[in-house]
């Protein structure tokens, strides 16, 4: 349920998730490591009978909406049917509002599963990213200032690379950052749709230097019963049209600064995103000397299907070590990331055992596990100590999941 407090009366701390904020995104229900977290088709809500205060789910978080607190009397804790009827979390009763600690990671509590994991804390030499600057309540309004589809017309994937401008309006972010988009209009009980979230695929100067706008990486989400809401909504805007934006979110999943540090970056599909942020603000950086190693590996079905193929082909091979796997060219053996990182297991060796080496996976939540395996696998195939390696590179904030 949270904390208990001492005061006399049986108040409680209850643990829930603010829903104008939360962009289920499954994080926090995955790291509850005693299943208190789950969802219906509108909200992410917090079992009170289960809940032990333990806050694995906190850090993860990519939003802040899990770190929300009420003082309840125990026998009026939220139930969670309260919880999926709510659009906004209900005020704090002033009369039971006894002064508290947020509760303190529990350490008796049992850990988020060892079987995935990144790090939830950032390169330490990461700059400070600003987050949450805009919410539901106060949205950013940006402009369309381009759209342009990046996967082949033939290509049964509609993948885009859309710009916003931000005019005026301070919207600072950093690499790895996503942001919030608002789609209009109302899912069918009425609701306002929730937002749904975007990796950054520009860096932090923008993606035209020095111009207050970034990309997006987007790809179209169509079904036989019906199509994202969000996606299709971004796909289909036009130059000039108004996005309502929330954000920026994100504190760990962010790149190092230092000179020396290298990126080890496995992606597939609108994984991408990020990783272009990141190869791109060090592209722009190439003539300051810095000695990190890019490696890169990203996954698509096709050649046509593989966002930013062009753009990747032609960056310079000194500056990154780019390999590429296609799972569906006709008349090829199937051929997946895991399948290049074990041909480039040596390598790939190498950087992981670098204590400069920073590893980000993001990309469809079905390549985590597998890329995961194929790390430990070239690492014990290669003398190193897995378990303490892994460890040591969440520890230190050089290992980083996002998949969606
Ligand atoms: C941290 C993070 C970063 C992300 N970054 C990106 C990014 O850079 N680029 C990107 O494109 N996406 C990204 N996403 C995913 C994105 O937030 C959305 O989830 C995605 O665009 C789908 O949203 P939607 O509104 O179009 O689909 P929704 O309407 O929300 O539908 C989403 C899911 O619901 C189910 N669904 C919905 N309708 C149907 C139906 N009719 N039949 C069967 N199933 C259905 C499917 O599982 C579908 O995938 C990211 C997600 C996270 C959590």
């Amino acid at each position: 349920m949270g904390a208990h407090i001492e005061t006399g009366i049986d108040i409680v701390r209850q643990h829930l998730i603010d829903p104008e904020i939360c962009i289920r995104c499954n994080t926090c229900e995955e790291t509850c490591p005693i299943d208190a977290i789950t969802h219906d088709g509108v909200n992410y809500v917090v079992n009170a009978q289960v809940c032990n205060g333990c806050i694995a789910c906190v850090p993860p978080c990519p939003t802040g909406a899990i770190d929300n607190w009420r003082n309840v009397l125990r026998s009026e804790a939220y139930s969670i049917d309260d919880q999926f009827g709510w659009d906004a979390l209900p005020a704090q009763h002033e009369e039971i509002n006894a002064p508290v600690e947020v509760p303190a990671h529990n350490d008796e509590a049992p850990v988020a599963s060892d079987t995935v994991g990144g790090s939830t804390v950032a390169p330490w030499s990461a700059a400070r990213p600003y987050v949450q600057l805009y919410t539901h309540k106060a949205p950013a309004l940006a402009t369309v200032v381009g759209n342009f589809r990046l996967t082949d017309a033939a290509a049964p994937s509609d993948i885009r690379h859309i710009v916003l401008d931000f005019g005026a309006l301070p919207f600072p972010v950093l690499e790895g950052q996503s942001i919030g988009i608002l789609p209009p209009g109302t899912s069918a009980d009425g609701r306002a749709h929730h937002a749904r979230q975007y990796s950054i695929a520009s860096p932090r100067d923008g993606e035209r230097p020095g111009y207050n706008n970034l990309s997006l990486t987007v790809k179209r989400v169509q079904h036989e019963d019906g199509n994202g809401v969000c996606s299709n909504y971004l796909c289909d805007l036009k130059k000039g049209d108004v996005v309502t934006v929330i954000g920026p979110f994100g504190n760990t999943f962010l790149m190092p600064n230092h000179p020396d540090s290298h990126l080890l970056m496995i992606c597939t599909g609108t994984g991408s995103a990020p990783m272009r942020a990141m190869t791109e603000y060090r592209r722009r950086r190439r003539a300051t000397g810095e000695t990190g190693k890019l490696m890169l590996f990203f996954g698509a079905r096709t050649r046509g299907e593989l966002p930013y193929f062009g753009p990747l082909m032609s960056l310079p091979k000194d500056f990154i070590d780019t390999n590429l796997a296609f799972s569906r060219t006709p008349g090829e053996a199937k051929r997946y990331v895991q399948d290049v990182m074990r041909e480039r297991a040596d390598d790939v060796a190498q950087l992981l055992g670098d204590g400069n080496t920073h590893v980000y996976v993001c990309g469809l939540r079905g390549m985590e596990d597998g890329v995961m395996q194929t790390l430990e696998f070239i690492a014990r195939s290669h003398s190193l100590d897995w378990p303490a390696l892994w460890e040591r590179l969440r520890r230190e904030g050089r290992l980083h999941l996002e998949t969606y």
